[in-house]
């Protein structure tokens, strides 16, 4: 299939040209039909299918007409660095549309954004939070929104994002198109689906289970021999971008230390980090400086870096669909990974679990 197929307005195929896209993915030829004719659509979906692109494209065709300065389109993600990525991803698909994107969220001051916000956007990427304060006063107008996204929504539910879902919900119009995209589908998120969609066409990629781009290698280990372990396989192993996954905050930093004198270029991603600094490492991960990013979960959830070659469970995720999350970081977009997992025998359970999906 071809993206001319969707017959977009010649300012969206330039940017499609622009990011470099020559075929749709499996969810944008999916998604974007019905998406392109206004439905509500349920994807289900894991990180690195090209959601982003599935559900930007549609919005920037239909905003193309539109009287411009207004918000028509509303993106709520769960985290700071996956609403940036979304907000650049549309602004290279729209960069010749002259739509404007801007992204709300908390850890930064609020009067840059309240001042952007009055000089117009007609599309925002938000977290919850901070979009409810910027409601609450009084700081963006939805009267005139048609599309409402909720990116990542068993992410949200996690993270305990779901009772300011629903207030933000109240506060925006009720004839819009909602777009709903989850790797898995827990019953809050079915039942929220069930709420919030109307007559949604439901579009599914991979079947919630890991991108068959990724080879799986558990390496048995004691818990005190990990970080020689690892040492060990970075040495012999022929790695890119290497993204390896601690449980705590305080883990992710002091492995990161280590290796950063073992000789490795590497850095941290977590919670206690500022957000500058947070930015600061994941441009420096995905430039190229930091070959080696050390990171929590959360820290890391939905972040698009291309190119990374292995991901590293150095801790054994808490679910499978924590591992799904994890390793759709490498063999994003057709390319071929490699997750290695360090196991103790504590993980037995987790691993069998893993295994099965
Ligand atoms: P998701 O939102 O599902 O996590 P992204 O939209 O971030 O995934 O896409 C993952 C990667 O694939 C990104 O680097 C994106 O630029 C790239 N990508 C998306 N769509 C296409 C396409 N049609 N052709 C080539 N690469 C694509």
């Amino acid at each position: 299939m071809d993206f001319r197929e969707f017959h977009f307005h010649p300012s969206v195929a330039a940017g499609i040209r622009a990011a470099g896209f020559e075929r749709p993915t499996p969810i944008q030829e999916k998604a974007i039909v019905p998406l392109m004719k206004g439905l509500d659509v349920m994807g289900l979906a894991q990180t690195g299918t090209g959601k982003t692109a599935a559900f930007a494209l549609p919005i920037l065709n239909r905003l193309m007409d539109k009287k411009r300065g207004l918000v028509r389109a509303l993106i709520i993600a769960p985290t700071r660095e996956l609403a940036e990525q979304i907000c650049r991803d549309i602004n290279t698909l729209g960069g010749q549309t002259r739509l404007r994107c801007m992204t709300l969220y908390g850890g930064v001051p609020l009067s840059p954004q309240i001042q952007k916000l009055r000089r117009g956007a007609e599309i925002i990427v938000a977290c919850p939070g901070r979009l409810i304060d910027h409601i609450n006063r009084g700081n963006v107008d939805f009267s005139l929104l048609e599309v409402l996204v909720l990116d990542e929504a068993d992410q949200m539910l996690d993270m305990g994002f779901i009772p300011d879902i629903r207030k933000i919900l109240k506060r925006v119009p009720r004839k819009r198109q909602t777009l709903m995209f989850s790797a898995t589908m827990p019953d809050e998120i079915r039942q929220l689906a069930c709420e919030i969609l109307c007559k949604p066409i439901t579009v599914q990629v991979g079947n919630t289970a890991p991108a068959d781009t990724v080879s799986h290698f558990h390496f048995p280990v004691a818990q005190d021999l990990k970080t020689s372990l690892l040492l060990k396989i970075l040495k012999d192993t022929d790695v890119g971008s290497v993204l390896v996954f601690t449980r705590t905050k305080h883990r992710a930093k002091r492995l990161s230390e280590i290796l950063s004198k073992a000789g490795y270029g590497s850095t941290s991603l977590q919670g206690n980090l500022s957000q500058a600094r947070r930015q600061a490492a994941l441009n420096g991960f995905r430039s190229g400086k930091f070959q080696i990013l050390v990171a929590t979960d959360i820290a890391a959830r939905g972040i698009d870096v291309s190119n990374v070659s292995h991901v590293v469970n150095y801790d054994a995720p808490a679910t499978p669909e924590a591992y799904i999350h994890r390793i759709g970081r490498t063999g994003r977009a057709e390319k071929s990974g490699k997750a290695f997992n360090l196991v103790t025998s504590d993980d037995s359970a987790i691993v069998r679990s893993i295994d099965r999906i």
